[in-house]
């Protein structure tokens, strides 16, 4: 597959670092503990400093300041994160938000974005039946729908994380970038193909119900079962009208690794335990496949860590090496051995 016509370019990229300036930018990026077990430079860029835990911020404040001055309002649907998001940036605009989501999201993000001042609305057991939602929304109610992840404008916000990162490390060689609907690799993999056509990039996800590594290799939107993963935040499709983020992670992407929930759980502990971080499964996979020994690093590596919008308690079990029952999947647990 090629990059679409309609992918935003280094330009657009550019507009949204400045449409986001002083409100998501400029996150930390720091060397990891884990660096020496790896082997080579480990940086971390540190998405779980924005102000709603995750790097979601980004795309909506760039879609949202990309909207006429009469709109009546924004909706989404959003398995969490980007919820949240919209949510902060119609506030932060004084507009209404309306946030659709499936039944499967955990409660402590359904009252992160309440609290937001978002109305929240529960419906059905997938993304798809939230998506539904928010379409109507669109239609009768005329809010401006901003999707997740398939949009120029959410892209492009997304993508500035990667001129960040290529911009301060001009010695990288490689790239790990969470993966899900594909927003986030899509807008990293412009941005930094554009600056450092040589740069490897690796999308990384569970491999319990993959969305996009399916979609990928099929060549066209593949509809998975979800399943609950420690990785919550990287569950849901792509959606069977994808028009831009399989393109182009299928274009960009040099490669994608799954990891076990296993390994997932390891990778936290090792963030919490060596880096003293907390983030959410969907944070570490990049940790977790060079841990895992799936991804092989030649020289310096970046990965972000994307959220901490999680279940505290879950995160207490998993640090004192208990098991962690997923409803239906039991993650075996073991206390933290480097
Ligand atoms: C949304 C999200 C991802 C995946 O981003 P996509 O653009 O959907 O691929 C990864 N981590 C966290 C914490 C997220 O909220």
């Amino acid at each position: 597959m090629r990059v679409p016509q309609e992918a935003p370019g280094l330009a657009q990229i550019r507009a949204a670092a400045k449409a986001i300036q002083g409100q998501a930018d400029g996150t930390p990026l720091v060397p990891s503990a884990l660096s020496d077990r790896i082997g080579q430079p480990l940086w971390l860029k540190l998405e779980i400093c924005q102000p709603t835990g995750a790097f979601k911020l980004r795309g909506a404040l760039n879609a949202i300041a990309r909207l006429g001055p009469d709109v009546a309002g924004v909706t989404c649907c959003s398995t969490g994160n980007h919820g949240r998001a919209v949510a902060y940036a119609a506030q932060a605009r004084g507009l209404r938000s309306v946030v659709c989501m499936s039944e499967l999201v955990p409660p402590v993000k359904v009252e992160g974005i309440r609290a937001l001042g978002a109305e929240v609305r529960i419906i059905g057991r997938s993304q798809d039946d939230a998506h539904a939602e928010s379409q109507r929304l669109a239609r009768e109610e005329g809010l401006a729908e901003i999707p997740p992840f398939d949009d120029p404008g959410v892209i492009a916000g997304q993508g500035t994380i990667g001129l960040e990162i290529v911009e301060a490390l001009p010695e990288l060689s490689l790239l790990l970038v969470p993966l899900s609907g594909g927003g986030l690799a899509a807008g990293m993999a412009l941005a930094a193909k554009a600056l450092r056509p040589d740069l490897r990039i690796v999308g990384l996800t569970m491999d319990r119900g993959a969305a996009m590594a399916a979609s990928i290799a099929a060549g066209k939107p593949v509809a998975v079962e979800e399943v609950a993963s420690l990785a919550d935040s990287l569950g849901g499709g792509i959606g069977a009208a994808n028009a831009l983020t399989l393109p182009i992670c299928a274009a960009l992407l040099d490669e994608v690794v799954l990891l076990t929930e296993e390994e997932i759980y390891h990778a936290m502990q090792a963030l919490y335990f060596e880096d003293r971080m907390v983030a959410e499964g969907a944070s570490v996979v990049g940790i977790a496949g060079l841990l895992s020994g799936k991804v092989t690093a030649t020289g310096p590596v970046a990965t972000v860590l994307t959220g901490r919008n999680m279940d505290m308690t879950q995160v207490t079990r998993i640090m004192a090496g208990q098991d962690v029952d997923l409803g239906g999947h039991r993650v075996k647990g073991a206390p933290y051995t480097p």
